[in-house]
C-alpha cells in the first residue's frame, strides 16, 4: 500500500536529522565548534577554519 510506506518514510526522515556532533574548544583559536566524531582525548581539535589551515601547512 503506497499510503502506508509513505507514512513510514515521513517518520523515518524526522528521526534521522542531525548527526551525533560533539562540541569542542579549538585548540588553535579557542572557537567553539562542532565536529561528526568524538574527539580524542590529548589530541588538539580545531574547528573548521582552523582545521583546514593545519591541513594546508603540515
Ligand atoms: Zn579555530
Amino acid at each position: 500500500m503506497a499510503f502506508q510506506q509513505r507514512k513510514f518514510r515521513g517518520r523515518d526522515n524526522f528521526s534521522s536529522g542531525p548527526r551525533d556532533m560533539h562540541k569542542v574548544t579549538c585548540s588553535d583559536c579557542g572557537a567553539e565548534a562542532e565536529v561528526p566524531f568524538k574527539p580524542i582525548e590529548g589530541r588538539p581539535v580545531y574547528c573548521k577554519e582552523c582545521y583546514r589551515k593545519h591541513k594546508n601547512t603540515e
